[in-house]
């Protein structure tokens, strides 16, 4: 039996990509894998769940979070608050649990900064075709919103060689084997598996 400290993952990719489908895929096959639910200060929408879909907080709430540091990553967006609450993932952590945070490539970067040891994932399209043909089938947005939304997406690509490992998400059953595949290597490091090594050799 190997007992330790659950992984921190951290994965990101343009909007567009497919990245949300793909997590809730993991989520499903492997269920000692948990992801992250942001703290937020805005209004929960109708249908939306305290706890599933955000932590919906106050701003002092949140502002308290910031400053005793229970917050990994956070940004303003639209007058609100939202972060990557600490405590939860920890929790997770010391109990064995794998943890995955879905955030942008802003909050990686803070992440970084704030947690003992990342795991980055960076989730790429196949093409810019195919992004933009997934940005175009999405909604209703207007050919410019596109437009600027593509660009943004090209910046983001452009640090994708700032992360651990790079995933294409072309047929979304790949991807999620990469994913699962890069988790399972990474718990098969000799730094996480000497405890295991010693126990065995411990009556020698
Ligand atoms: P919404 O209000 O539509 O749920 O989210 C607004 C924006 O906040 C989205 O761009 C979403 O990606 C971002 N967001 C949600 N949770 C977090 C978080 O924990 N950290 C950061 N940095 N951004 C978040």
């Amino acid at each position: 039996m190997i007992n330790r400290k659950g992984l921190l993952f951290v994965i990101s990719g343009p909007s567009g990509v497919g990245k949300g489908t793909v997590v809730k895929k993991i989520l499903e096959i492997d269920k000692n894998i948990k992801l992250s639910v942001s703290a937020t200060t805005r209004s929960p929408r109708n249908g939306e769940v305290d706890g599933v879909d955000y932590h919906f907080i106050s701003k002092n709430d949140f502002e308290k979070l910031i400053k005793e540091n229970g917050i990994v990553e956070y940004t303003q967006y639209c007058n609100n608050y939202y972060g990557t609450p600490r405590k939860q993932a920890e929790d997770w952590i010391n109990n064995c649990n794998d943890v995955i945070f879905e955030i942008e490539i802003d909050g990686k970067q803070q992440v970084e900064k704030n947690m003992d040891k990342i795991i980055s994932i960076f989730v790429m399209p196949p093409s810019l075709e195919v992004l933009e043909h997934r940005l175009k089938k999405r909604g209703t947005e207007s050919q410019e919103v596109i437009s600027q939304r593509l660009q943004t997406a090209i910046n983001e690509m452009k640090q994708a060689h700032t992360y651990d490992y790079i995933v294409i998400n072309g047929a979304l059953e790949d991807c999620v084997q990469d994913i699962l595949s890069i988790i399972k290597t990474e718990k098969l490091k000799s730094e996480l598996m000497n405890d295991f090594v010693e126990g065995v050799l411990s009556n020698v």
